[in-house]
């Protein structure tokens, strides 16, 4: 498509991460169809501060951006390995999990490869200008009827924690770009995620380059596994997804706190490194706990230390593994793996009143379009931000080639992929689709 051309796009997606690039790759063949996706960032990059050599994905390389909707796309992750000769390598290679480094050079490839993408374009405002949505970017205007939102989530950061942000005190979202150094430093780790496991095996990668003392705080009762297991991957399917959103809102809410760790556990093989690491460091290089173990511990406050360089933390035990109540602990640097969450992209401020966010969250349909005053021809969908209509799946590579297969479908008006009525080794979907349509007609 040609920018100079101003007339009204079809679709304008917001953000490129791997939601909207599937969206992207989804609607590539819809030629029919004007349309611009659009990110602030340079070029790809997924999770750069987090993309560790050794790092797997914690799925399977064909829940890739389009396999799972249309297994003949030109950009799955197979046709990527075929274009850069690395099938039979790969193939004899037999990870048991491939890299994310070499997924996020799959997407690059991919986002490489759409002409609908630009990056280096950051999305400052949408609003609404008659019969159409105008979108201001740092590189000009456009105006669209449809806008797809796929913004990502925003790192949490503890209340405590936020007036002592820099160098030494970060979430682990920077860690890479931090390049922190963290020889002989006291360093306390807090979260119980893959991200806080990650970041301990980092620190323990080199046993001549250790921290002085390694502390790993998590308000979990342990070092807790992903549920990989057969049933529970099925609340990763479309027809689970499809199920959840038939459910009242407080039946869903009860689920997703009953499956958290289906979704935000630590990889089973990550763990048994962490432990095997720990006790060569502890066995055969003499280390003495290289890594104290604090589950079932909150951090609940911070100040500077007495020499104005370190930090004391105030941690709460709710275990009596080490004793309960407050507990005092002096750090040099804290690394806060303490998760993502949504926040309404910025963008979106000038139509926020008019758009549906009932107890702060999105009236998402069963299609990902979202509620709104506006006129009826004038669509917002969106990505990562529904959780709570269609489950713990959403924040994972696990439905995002359905899910944009679905919007695709949505904005194209018919089905351009057949990704409907999935088996399921369960009965979910019996009367899940007379359900949806009650809901979408009520
Ligand atoms: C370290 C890490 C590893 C993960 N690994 C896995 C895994 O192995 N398996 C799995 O299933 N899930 C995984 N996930 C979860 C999920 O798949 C990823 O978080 C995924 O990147 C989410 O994609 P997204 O497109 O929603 O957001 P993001 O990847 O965060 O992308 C959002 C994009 O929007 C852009 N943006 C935001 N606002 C604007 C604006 N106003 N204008 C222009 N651009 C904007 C940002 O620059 C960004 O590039 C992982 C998450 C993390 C953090």
């Amino acid at each position: 498509m040609n920018d100079k051309d101003t007339s009204t796009l079809d679709v304008f997606g917001v953000g490129i991460g791997p939601f909207n690039l599937s969206v992207a790759a989804l609607l590539h063949p819809l030629q029919e169809l004007r349309q611009v996706f659009a990110d602030s960032k340079p070029d790809f990059r997924w999770h750069d501060g987090l993309l560790f050599d050794d790092s797997t994905l914690q799925v399977s390389h064909m829940k890739d951006l389009v396999t799972l909707a249309d297994p003949t796309s030109p950009f799955s992750f197979i046709a990527f390995l075929a274009k850069t000769k690395r099938l039979y390598r790969f193939i004899y290679a037999d990870f048991p999990r491939a890299s994310r480094r070499e997924f996020n050079q799959y997407f690059r490839w991919v986002s490489e490869s759409l002409p609908s993408i630009r990056f280096d374009t950051k999305v400052e405002a949408i609003s609404l200008d008659g019969e159409t949505l105008k979108i201001e970017t740092s590189r000009g205007e456009y105006r669209t009827r449809r806008v797809v939102l796929g913004t990502g989530l925003t790192p949490f950061i503890p209340a405590c924690a936020e007036v002592f942000l820099g160098p030494n005190v970060f979430h682990a979202s920077n860690y890479l770009h931090m390049r922190f150094d963290p020889r002989g430093k006291r360093i306390a780790v807090i979260g119980g995620g893959q991200t806080s496991a990650e970041i301990i095996s980092q620190l323990m990668l080199d046993a001549d380059a250790m921290p002085h003392e390694l502390h790993w705080i998590s308000r979990r009762s342990n070092y807790l596994p992903l549920d990989e297991s057969a049933f529970t991957n099925e609340f990763f399917t479309p027809a689970y997804c499809e199920h959840f959103y038939t459910l009242p809102a407080q039946e869903r809410s009860r689920l997703l706190e009953e499956q958290y760790l289906a979704g935000n556990g630590i990889s089973p093989a990550l763990l048994l490194s962490l432990y095997r690491r720990m006790y060569e460091l502890e066995f055969l290089h003499g280390r003495k706990r290289p890594c104290n173990l604090l589950p079932g511990t909150t951090l609940t406050g911070m100040e500077r230390g007495a020499d104005r360089e370190s930090y004391v933390l105030t941690t709460q035990t709710m275990s009596n593994l080490h004793g309960q109540g407050l507990q005092k602990l002096e750090v040099d640097a804290v690394i806060l793996c303490t998760g993502w969450e949504y926040s309404l992209p910025a963008c979106l401020s000038p139509l926020a009143s008019r758009i549906d966010r009932g107890a702060g969250m999105f009236a998402v349909r069963p299609d990902f379009s979202l509620e709104w005053d506006g006129p009826d021809h004038l669509q917002f969908y969106v990505q990562n931000a529904a959780r709570h209509t269609h489950g713990i799946a959403e924040p994972n590579l696990s439905v995002m080639a359905w899910r944009g297969g679905k919007i695709a479908n949505s904005i194209a008006g018919r089905t351009v992929y057949d990704i409907d009525h999935m088996s399921s080794v369960f009965d979910w979907h019996a009367h899940t689709a007379a359900r949806i349509a009650e809901i979408e007609h009520a």
